[in-house]
């Protein structure tokens, strides 16, 4: 049974038809890279998977339970009530472009806020799993810290953290590193890449080719709303079939 499954989804924005019938499985433990221009729809495919979009059409599963669908073609909600969307987000974590900390805690204490508040955790077992995170995205002698104080990719690393600490099923990437100063983004993909070696299903959105080849045990490419061909990596970007891939990989050459 796969992890994910994505079944004829369909989301509009007004008149514009964002996701045309998308069809997706991610299986457990698999990293798949979402690659496309600017547009394509990747930000709206992942914001339909956990669940902070509703949408037209289709059904998403997580691990064969169907957690999201449409009540019809014109509604444009989910049936779901909103205590088990947020059961499904405690599953699928999410990390986006930008790093959302909250500025007047420190570091430790946003990466506890979720276990404590969401889940009712004790405080301090959610001290020590902040502890075992912080220290897991190298991190620890800045606990005490305000995001403030910290660079960009240390914040971004804080942001994993606080998505891991509600041990989610699947992590969500949106993304990451695309608003860091080039010499932080390894810091960050290292982390991504030790969850990959741990075997955590993941989907990440990424314009960072390399990483995509080397993680990634599949890639998607999007444009327009529709996935327009997938495989693995070395096949997808070193010997693309469709001229529009061809034409989006030219400008990483
Ligand atoms: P990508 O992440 O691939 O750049 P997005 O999923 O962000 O693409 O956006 C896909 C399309 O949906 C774009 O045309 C964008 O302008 C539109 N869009 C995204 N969010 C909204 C929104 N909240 N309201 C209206 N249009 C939106
Ligand atoms: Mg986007």
């Amino acid at each position: 049974m796969p992890m994910i499954e994505i079944k004829g989804l369909r989301k509009r924005f007004g008149d514009l038809e964002v996701l045309k019938r998308i069809d997706l499985s991610v299986e457990r433990g698999e990293v798949v890279v979402i690659l496309g221009p600017s547009g394509s729809g990747k930000s709206t495919l992942l914001r339909c998977l956990n669940l902070l979009e509703p949408f037209e059409e289709g059904e998403i599963l997580i691990e064969g339970k169907l957690i999201g669908y449409s009540v019809n073609g014109n509604g444009a909600r989910l049936r779901n009530s909103e205590s088990d969307n947020a059961k499904v987000r405690e599953q699928v974590g999410m990390v986006f472009q930008s790093f959302n900390l909250f500025p007047h805690r420190t570091v430790v204490q946003n990466v506890m806020m979720g276990p404590v508040k969401v889940r009712g955790m004790a405080k301090a077992e959610a001290d020590r799993l902040a502890g075992d995170l912080l220290e897991k995205v190298g991190l620890s002698e800045k606990a005490d810290e305000y995001p403030a104080r910290l660079s960009g990719g240390q914040q971004q690393r804080v942001a994993i953290a606080r998505a891991l600490a509600m041990e989610p099923q699947v992590m969500l990437f949106d993304e990451v590193t695309s608003a860091l100063d080039p010499e932080l983004v390894g810091e960050v993909l290292r982390v991504i890449r030790q969850l990959a070696d741990e075997g955590m299903t993941m989907v990440i959105v990424t314009h960072e080719i390399h990483f995509a080849r080397d993680v990634g045990d599949r890639v998607v490419f999007m444009d327009d709303g529709v996935i327009v061909e997938q495989g693995p990596p070395s096949q997808v970007l070193m010997e693309p079939d469709s001229p529009r891939l061809k034409l989006f990989l030219r400008r990483f050459q």
